[in-house]
């Protein structure tokens, strides 16, 4: 049985200021490492033997009808401009229709240089391969928007880094991979063509029903409403939201120094580089508004009358906090089993994180223990969760089935940093073990499955992991 891949690549059909073409560079020795079947046949590809797929996915093998290009784009970076980034360390192989009708991405990432590199080596260690792999197949299981990992391979090269690091290359699977920052580099070079075709493009591809720039902008609006408060319900902290990082489809993209809460802070901050802390957990609806603005911005150059569009643009940018505000109340007042909230049960929300805060809960455990545990043992002072749960009870009286709406909103397991850094050291060992152990536990969140509890347990406080560095 041989791999077959049905390509029918719609992004190496546009204009040639889009992209480069590019074929991923051969690695020494590749080893196939994860593989998602189930995924596979979604999208309509038949696997292959393990030597050969361990070819395909480390970029050694360019299979029959796939046309590798590296993809060009710009982006703000903490802020600042950055007129080319582009795929740096990856190539997209092509895309595919899948059995379920739905075109996607297949992109392997750590695949060498391209044009776009700058001084990177084009390449990723088999930490944070491993990390996309197990967060974003987690966060998949958890019902939000991602990217996902078709495969892993090692490459048998070391990689350099502030250490000699084992290489590695992911095989990812993405709706797309349009960013903000694919707009905005056409929008700098002042190539209003380009830009109208990509948008045009980006309506075909993700939101037929969107009419023109402004009907684009507001429906990325809304994916990204969607999206980012997922994230917050499920404490969720992307590390790195940059306008490159940012898909235009309202997925997760681009795992960097990415971690779950596990003691509820909003203030947390994972990520070595981000010394502001402009990605802390609760700054995230207020980048993703700054986001949409960039994109905004950026849409409206390809219009003869730009300044006429401001108005227009800035209303849809405009009405994004108090939609994510919306949707916070809504996700948040079912985590404490509020089906359909009234103003004063949105109070309640807030005063439990408050007093959350005040008491190193942890976040995933406290939700989940509303239903079916002891909340009150989460908490440093236990009264402070007592005083709160008395008008608590008394409204979750008037609620149809309150239990089973907090089951639904809150997950049992959700991979904990220390337990990801814990099997990256594993797998460089050669031990995968606690990687097949992770992602068996992660691929059923809500299950509550005696043989995971011990996975359920938050960090002892040698194991807590302080920061997830960029060294990727
Ligand atoms: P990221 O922070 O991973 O989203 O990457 C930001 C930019 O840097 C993108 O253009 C990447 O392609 C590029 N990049 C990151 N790491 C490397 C690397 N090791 N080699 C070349 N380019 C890289
Ligand atoms: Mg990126």
């Amino acid at each position: 049985m041989s791999l077959h891949i049905p390509f029918d690549n719609s992004y190496a059909r546009l204009p040639g200021t889009f992209f480069t073409e590019q074929a991923p560079t051969p690695v020494a020795a590749p080893r196939l490492v994860a593989f998602n079947e189930p995924l596979a046949r979604l999208m309509g590809i038949s696997p292959g033997e393990v030597e050969e797929m361990a070819q395909v996915f480390a970029g050694n093998r360019v299979p029959d009808g796939a046309a590798p290009l590296a993809q060009a784009y710009a982006g703000h970076q903490f802020g600042n401009f950055n007129p080319q980034l582009g795929d740096g360390r990856a190539v997209l192989l092509g895309e595919t229709v899948g059995t379920d009708g739905k075109r996607r991405d297949l992109q392997l990432k750590g695949s060498g240089p391209t044009p776009y590199s700058r001084m990177g080596d084009g390449r990723a260690w088999l930490g944070p391969v491993l990390r996309e792999y197990v967060v974003s197949e987690a966060m998949h299981a958890l019902g939000i928007p991602t990217t996902r990992a078709l495969a892993a391979v090692e490459t048998g090269e070391p990689v350099v880094r502030e250490e000699v690091l084992p290489g590695a290359v992911l095989a990812r699977v993405a709706s797309s991979h349009l960013r903000v920052g694919t707009f905005q580099i056409f929008a700098a070079r002042r190539e209003s063509d380009s830009l109208q075709r990509l948008t045009q493009y980006a309506i075909d591809r993700h939101y037929p029903h969107a009419d023109g720039p402004m009907g684009l902008l507001a429906a990325v609006r809304d994916a990204q409403v969607r999206l980012i408060v997922q994230w917050l319900s499920v404490g969720f902290i992307h590390g790195v939201m940059n306008t490159d990082n940012c898909a235009i489809s309202g997925e997760t993209i681009d795992y960097g120094p990415c971690a779950f809460l596990d003691t509820y802070h909003p203030e947390t901050v994972f990520s070595s580089i981000d010394r502001d802390g402009r990605y802390a957990y609760f700054r995230q609806p207020d980048i993703a508004v700054w986001n949409l603005a960039q994109f905004a911005t950026a849409l409206i150059q390809q219009l003869d009358d730009p300044e006429a569009a401001i108005e227009e643009a800035s209303d849809i940018v405009n009405s994004m906090p108090e939609l994510i505000r919306a949707e916070w109340r809504r996700v948040f007042c079912a985590k404490i089993g509020i089906a359909a909230p009234r103003d004063a049960d949105v109070g309640m929300a807030v005063d439990l994180l408050k007093r959350m805060a005040e008491n190193q809960a942890d976040f995933t455990n406290t939700f989940r223990a509303l239903s079916d545990g002891a909340p009150r043992d989460q908490f440093v002072d236990p009264e402070a969760f007592d005083q709160w749960a008395e008008p608590w009870r008394a409204r979750l009286a008037e609620e149809q089935d309150p239990q089973a709406v907090m089951r639904a909103a809150n997950p049992v397991l959700i991979p904990r940093n220390h337990r990801i850094e814990a099997m990256i050291a594993a797998a460089v060992d050669g031990d995968y073990a606690p990687f097949e152990r992770l992602m068996a536990a992660c691929a059923r969140p809500f299950a509550a499955d005696e043989a995971f509890a011990d996975l359920r347990r938050p960090p002892a406080v040698d194991e807590k992991v302080q920061a997830t560095f960029c060294g990727t």
